[in-house]
C-alpha cells in the first residue's frame, strides 16, 4: 500500500508511524472535531468555510486552537500529496487523560492529528434507505461521536444501499455523511439548519450559487411525505459534490435523474466550483 502522508502534533510522517495513547479523549470519548477539506487542481475548496466551522466546532466543546498551525499543516498536507485531487482529513482532539474521567482536566494539550488522500470526484447516483435519526442533539458540531451515523449506514449498506436519509418524528433531518436536497412542485427545498443538522459547506455553495442565478432555495422543516412527492433528490458533501438519488429502498417515490431543477443545480454548483470534465464521468 502506498505511504499515506500524515501529520500528528505538528510532526510529519507517514500514517503507518503515528501512534496514540488509549487515553487519548478521542479514543475513550470521541472528545474530538473534525474536518474534510476537498482540494482540487491542489487547491482547497471553500477553505475558510472550513476553517470557520472547525473554530465553530471547537469552541461549542470550549478547544482553543491555533488556525494559523492547522493552515500551514493542511497547506502542506495538500502538497504533499501525489494527486491533485483529493482531500485532507483534519482531527482536534482535547487531549490525553492520565487516567479516564469524564470530567477533563483544563491543563491537558490539544491533539492534532491530519493525512492526505486522492479522491475522484466523481457523480455517484444513489440508492437510500430511510431511518430513525438515532444521533445526538447537537449534530451542528463536527464532532467524531458519529455511531448513530456508523450504525445506520452499515445498516444500509446490508440492505444494497449507499446512504441513508434520517428522519425525527417524521421530519426529515440530513444523511448518513452528507445533506439533503429535493424537487417538490417545481421549488428546491432543503431542510432548514438545527441542532440536527450539520451545516454542510457544500449545501451552502449550492444555496448561494443558485440565489446568484436568481434561484431560491426553500429552508424549513420538511417531512417523510414531502420527500414522497419529490420530483428529484440529491445529497451534497465535499467529497461527493451534489450526487443524485436513483432509489430510495423503503419510500414511495418517483425521482427522475433528468429532472430539469435537478439538472439546473448541477450545472451552477459544476460550473462554478470545478471544472466541468471533472463531474462528468458518471459513475452509476
Ligand atoms: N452532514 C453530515 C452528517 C456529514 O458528515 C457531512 C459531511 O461529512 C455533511 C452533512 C456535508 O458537509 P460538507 O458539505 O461540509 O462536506
Amino acid at each position: 500500500m502506498e505511504t499515506i502522508k500524515a501529520v500528528f502534533n505538528g510532526k510529519f510522517d507517514s500514517l503507518k508511524n503515528i501512534q496514540i495513547s488509549p487515553f487519548s479523549r478521542a479514543y475513550t470519548f470521541s472528545d474530538s472535531v473534525y474536518e474534510v477539506v476537498p482540494f482540487y487542481n491542489s487547491k482547497p475548496i471553500a477553505y475558510d468555510n472550513h476553517i470557520k466551522r472547525l473554530q465553530y466546532s471547537s469552541n461549542a466543546l470550549s478547544m482553543k486552537l491555533d488556525l494559523n498551525v492547522i493552515s500551514d499543516e493542511i497547506e502542506k498536507l495538500i502538497s504533499s500529496c501525489k494527486s491533485k485531487n483529493g482531500y485532507v482529513y483534519y482531527q482536534v482532539t482535547r487531549g490525553q487523560d492520565l487516567i479516564r474521567s469524564h470530567i477533563y482536566s483544563n491543563d491537558i494539550g490539544l491533539e492534532t492529528f491530519g493525512y492526505v488522500l486522492p479522491h475522484n470526484f466523481e457523480t455517484k447516483f444513489l440508492k437510500i434507505m430511510i431511518c430513525k435519526d438515532l444521533r445526538w442533539g447537537r449534530c451542528d458540531i463536527k464532532s467524531t461521536s458519529l455511531l448513530g451515523n456508523v450504525l445506520s449506514m452499515n445498516e444500509a449498506k446490508e440492505k444494497g444501499c449507499d446512504e441513508v436519509i434520517m428522519h425525527i418524528d417524521n421530519i426529515l433531518t440530513e444523511a448518513g455523511a452528507s445533506n439533503l436536497f429535493f424537487v417538490k412542485d417545481g421549488h428546491i427545498c432543503t431542510p432548514s439548519l438545527s441542532n440536527n443538522i450539520l451545516p454542510g459547506i457544500t449545501r451552502q455553495i449550492l444555496i448561494d450559487a443558485l440565489i446568484e442565478i436568481g434561484l431560491k432555495v426553500c429552508e424549513k422543516d420538511y417531512t417523510l411525505e414531502d420527500l414522497k412527492t419529490a420530483s428529484s433528490a440529491w445529497l451534497t458533501s465535499s467529497t461527493k459534490g451534489i450526487a443524485p438519488i436513483k432509489e430510495i429502498i423503503n419510500l414511495d417515490c418517483n425521482l427522475n435523474l433528468n429532472d430539469e431543477c435537478y439538472m439546473i443545480a448541477k450545472k451552477t454548483f459544476d460550473s462554478k466550483f470545478l471544472a466541468r470534465s471533472h463531474f462528468d464521468n458518471n459513475v452509476v
